[in-house]
């Protein structure tokens, strides 16, 4: 009988970024962002309605993504809320989202008195399948929300077609994607409106904050106004045309979200490099699957790098594929998200309104959402901003649990 030497870290082995530095940390600053803040702090004005910071953000924003306007605001998740009431989304309609999200996604609609619908993602992108999305429209959808989840960008051709088609809102959450583009345009300007995210492990942080972008000047008034208590632009303090919300960002997240924006260029690059790297180097790797990157994703926002390890998530061994690449050094690795659908609280609130309002509680088969979360794992975009040498030894791991599936039983 033969011995063999241990290889997986797990079981003992030599761990693959054993000698190599630490990965880069998240999030990132400089003195570009200490200036910024100590500016506004000095200003003594801390608040975007008395000093002009987050409105220049809001500008170079827009002008970054290609959209006519983006209004800044608190987070993420009332970002897409805020999307979803300026586009007329109230109490009893439907609206349309992936399972396989952050769970704001889903939440939103509920905020507003909306019922969210679930409609599965295509197996091999993880995005929202516009054809899914087509059979779950009934006459009370108002609204789809794609998601391009991990910096891909979902078909925004079938989703403004299917959007016009139907006349309902294309809101898409681009939390993910900032600096993503699908046939040389920004995404948030393929929809009526786009929301993003400053959360702390977004491309973009400034600890919190968000944004929504639209190039409908009707709209992009109706968002200003809920982040704005229901001020109109340019009106009045005490003129207020509508009910809406304070959402407003303090005027020192302004100065972080402007340095950090100048930033961005110059990170998306390093990680489109090394993310092309090691999709590369996995491309012949048996029993891992990375999407291909589809010809009108023209940029991409590269917050996560996904992929699936088919027969290790039929097998139940994912988890521990997952701990097998955190022994080899991997930082950050992720099983990803439990499919929304499968969440206990949304699935109870969906259906206590659904029956409050008399209307049919959704059903929702989403088998390749399920597929996915049994064999998906992920990587963080930080780790995409390491050296060529420490990407490379990831991907050297990644190979190595592979092909060792067999020990991990
Ligand atoms: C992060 C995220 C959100 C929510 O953003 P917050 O700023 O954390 O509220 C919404 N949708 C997706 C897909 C996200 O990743």
């Amino acid at each position: 009988m033969t011995v063999t030497t241990p290889s997986l870290a797990v079981h003992g082995g030599r761990a693959e970024l054993d000698g190599l530095p630490d990965f880069p940390t998240w999030p990132q600053s400089g003195a570009e962002e200490e200036r910024g803040i100590l500016d506004v702090l000095h200003s003594g004005k801390w608040g975007s309605t008395h000093g002009d910071v987050v409105a220049t953000f809001e500008q170079e924003f827009a002008q970054a993504q290609q959209a006519r306007h983006a209004i800044a605001l608190s987070n993420g998740t009332l970002a897409l809320a805020a999307a979803l009431r300026a586009a007329g989304v109230g109490v009893g309609d439907e609206v349309i989202v992936p399972p396989y999200t952050f769970i704001a996604t889903a939440a939103a609609p509920l905020f507003v008195g909306a019922v969210p619908v679930f409609a599965d993602v295509d197996a091999s992108t993880h995005l929202l399948d516009p054809a899914a999305t087509e059979a779950a429209i009934t006459e009370r959808t108002k609204a789809v929300m794609p998601v391009h989840l991990a910096g891909n960008v979902a078909d925004m051709t079938a989703f403004a077609e299917l959007g016009r088609r139907h006349g309902i809102a294309v809101i898409e959450d681009s939390a993910q994607a900032v600096g993503a583009q699908w046939g040389g345009r920004g995404v948030g300007t393929l929809g009526d409106l786009g929301t993003f995210s400053f959360q702390t492990s977004k491309n973009m942080s400034a600890g919190e904050g968000g944004i929504v972008t639209t190039d409908d000047d009707e709209l992009a008034g109706a968002v200003y106004s809920l982040v704005n208590v229901g001020r109109v632009p340019g009106g009045g303090w005490y003129q207020h045309a509508a009910v809406g919300y304070n959402l407003r960002l303090t005027e020192f997240q302004g100065a972080i979200l402007r340095a950090q924006l100048a930033r961005l260029p110059e990170q998306q690059a390093v990680r489109e490099t090394n993310a092309r790297a090691l999709q590369e180097q996995l491309a012949g790797v048996e029993g891992v699957a990375v999407a291909p990157l589809d010809p009108c994703v023209t940029a991409h926002g590269r917050h996560l790098f996904i992929f699936r390890v088919p027969e290790l998530g039929d097998a139940g061994l994912r988890d521990a594929a997952a701990r097998a690449l955190a022994a080899e050094g991997v930082p950050g690795v992720s099983t990803g998200y439990v499919p929304l659908h499968r969440n206990a609280a949304l699935v109870a609130e969906t259906r206590a309104l659904a029956q409050r309002l008399g209307q049919p509680v959704p059903e929702a088969a989403c088998p390749r959402a399920d597929q996915v979360s049994r064999d998906t794992l992920w990587l963080p975009q930080h780790v995409l901003l390491g050296s060529a040498e420490q990407v490379a030894a990831v991907g050297r791991a990644i190979a190595k649990v592979a092909r060792s599936a067999h020990e991990l039983a």
